[in-house]
C-alpha cells in the first residue's frame, strides 16, 4: 500500500486508528490495487503506457496535486486500470493483495465490491468466470488474513440493463460464496437508473442486501430514488442528503445508512475542502453514517488515513469514529447472528472494562 501522501503515519493518532478494529462496507476492488503490482503488470503485459515505473504510472491511475477536483478526473483513472485486466491471475491477484492490504491494517470486517464488467472488458472474459476468480481467492486471502470479507457485485448505472441483469443473477447464484450485496454505481446525473428497478427487486426477493450510489453527483431526489423506487437500505456517499432537511428526518427515521467516504468526495469536487464536508453535520443530525475509503489507491490512502482525516480535518472524536465503526457493524449484510458476533467483539474491543449492550 502506498503512503507518499501520508504525513501523519507516525503519530500517536495514526497508531491508535491503525490498531483499533475496523469494518468497512465501502471500496471497489477496482480502485484498491497496489501501484507496485500495476507497474509489473505493465510492463509483464506490455501495457501501452509511457513507462513501466511507479512513478510514471501513478499521476495515470491515482489522484495527485495536478488534477482538478472533478468526477471527469477521478474516473479517468478508471479508464486507464481497465486496461490492466489482463489474465486470471492479474485478477486473482489484485483480488488477493486488497484483502491481504485490509486485514494488514486490522480492518475485521470487510466489504469488497467488484464490478465483473470492469474486470472482463479488455480480454472479454466471461463475466462469470471473473467473478468466480474473485469469490475462490477473496475466501483464500481471507482465511489466510484472518479476516472476514463479504462480497458485493456492482453494475453501471449508464451500461446496458442487460448486463446489470447478467450481473444480478450471477449474484444471487453464488449466495452461498460469501456474496452478500448488490450496487448500482456509476453516473447517476445523466442515468437515473429507474430501469434497473426490475433488477433491485429480484435481487431483494433473492435475499442480497441493496447498496446505492446516489447523492453523490446528483442531489437528494437521487436519493428518494434509490430508497423508494430501487430499494436501497445503504447509500453509497448519500452526502447531499444534507440539501433537503425533511429527507434527511425521513431517512433517519427509516434507518438508512450512509456509506461516506470524504477524500474521494473531495478528489471529485462534490465538496472543496474537509472543513465543508457534511459528514460531521449528518453524524451529528442523528444518520447512520460509516467511514469508509471508495478507492484506496486512486486515492493514495488506506482506511487509516481516512479515520484520522475524519478526526483532525472534519473533527470527529475517538468515540464519534468508533460509533461510526459500529454503525458499519450493523449495517453489515450478515445474518442478525453474524451481526451480533461482530458488534460483540468491537464493543469488547473498544471498551474492555465496560459492557456495552449492542442495541
Ligand atoms: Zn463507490
Amino acid at each position: 500500500m502506498d503512503h507518499r501522501n501520508n504525513k501523519n503515519s507516525h503519530n500517536s493518532l495514526y497508531q491508535s486508528i491503525r490498531a483499533m478494529p475496523k469494518v468497512e462496507l465501502h471500496r471497489h476492488l477496482e480502485g484498491t490495487l497496489r501501484l507496485e503490482t500495476l507497474a509489473e503488470i505493465a510492463h509483464e503485459h506490455k501495457i501501452e503506457l509511457p513507462g513501466y515505473d511507479t512513478e510514471t504510472i501513478r499521476p495515470l491511475v491515482q489522484i495527485t496535486d495536478d488534477d482538478q477536483a472533478h468526477s471527469q478526473a477521478y474516473l479517468s483513472k478508471f479508464a486507464v486500470l481497465r486496461g490492466f485486466y489482463q489474465s486470471r491471475e492479474i485478477i486473482e491477484r489484485v483480488a488477493y493483495e486488497a484483502v491481504a492490504d485490509a486485514a494488514s491494517e486490522n480492518t475485521i470486517y470487510f466489504e469488497m465490491r467488484f464490478t465483473p464488467l470492469a474486470l472482463t472488458k479488455v480480454r472479454d472474459f466471461r463475466m462469470d468466470d471473473a467473478a468466480d476468480w474473485v469469490i475462490d481467492m477473496v475466501e483464500q486471502a481471507s482465511r489466510e488474513y484472518g479476516i472476514d470479507v463479504r462480497l458485493i457485485m456492482s453494475m453501471n448505472r449508464h451500461e446496458s440493463v442487460e448486463i446489470g441483469q447478467a450481473i444480478m443473477e450471477i449474484a444471487v447464484d453464488r449466495q452461498d460464496r460469501g456474496v452478500v450485496g448488490l450496487d448500482l454505481a456509476g453516473n447517476e446525473a445523466d442515468f437515473p437508473g429507474v430501469d434497473f428497478e426490475p433488477i433491485f427487486r429480484k435481487a431483494r426477493e433473492s435475499g442480497l442486501g441493496m447498496t446505492i450510489h446516489a447523492g453523490e453527483w446528483a442531489g437528494p431526489e437521487s436519493i428518494r430514488l434509490a430508497i423508494d423506487v430501487l430499494g436501497a437500505s445503504r447509500l453509497g456517499h448519500g452526502v447531499r442528503i444534507i440539501e433537503d432537511p425533511d429527507l434527511l428526518q425521513e431517512t433517519r427515521e427509516r434507518g438508512i445508512v450512509y456509506e461516506v467516504c470524504p477524500t474521494s468526495n473531495i478528489q471529485s469536487g462534490v465538496y472543496g475542502s474537509y472543513e465543508q464536508h457534511p459528514l460531521k453535520a449528518m453524524y451529528q443530525a442523528g444518520l447512520l453514517t460509516t467511514i469508509n475509503t471508495d478507492n484506496t489507491s486512486v486515492s493514495a490512502l488506506n482506511l487509516t488515513d481516512e479515520l484520522v482525516r475524519t478526526v483532525e480535518q472534519i473533527g470527529l472524536s475517538i468515540d464519534d469514529v468508533k460509533q461510526n465503526i459500529l454503525h458499519a457493524a450493523r449495517a453489515a449484510f450478515l445474518t442478525p447472528g453474524e451481526r451480533e458476533c461482530l458488534i460483540g467483539r468491537l464493543t469488547a474491543e473498544f471498551a474492555p472494562d465496560t459492557h456495552i449492550s449492542p442495541q
